[in-house]
């Protein structure tokens, strides 16, 4: 379990105001600088679920190309959702 503690990313749900216009619709961002995943909060629980999945690939391989990210995280999101996995 430890080996892997150093993959896990900050988890804060919100985009500063201060990042300015580039982020101002981001859904997420991961922050490589201090390992953060930022994630805008949502109505639509299972599309901020699939910004968490996204944010946390890149969190762990960057090299992962944004479109297969995408698919990743689609598909993983909407496994963990039809498994009934909620935030809560
Ligand atoms: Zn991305």
């Amino acid at each position: 379990m430890a080996k892997y503690t150093p993959l896990i990313p900050h988890i804060v749900m919100d985009i500063p105001a201060s990042w300015g216009k580039e982020y101002s619709t981001a859904r997420g961002v991961y922050d490589p600088d201090t390992r953060t995943v930022h994630v805008r909060p949502t109505s639509d629980k299972l599309d901020e679920l699939d910004t968490f999945v996204h944010e946390a690939i890149h969190s762990v391989n960057p090299k992962i190309s944004e479109e297969e990210t995408e698919e990743l995280a689609y598909i993983i999101a909407r496994v963990l959702w039809k498994a009934k996995y909620r935030k809560i």
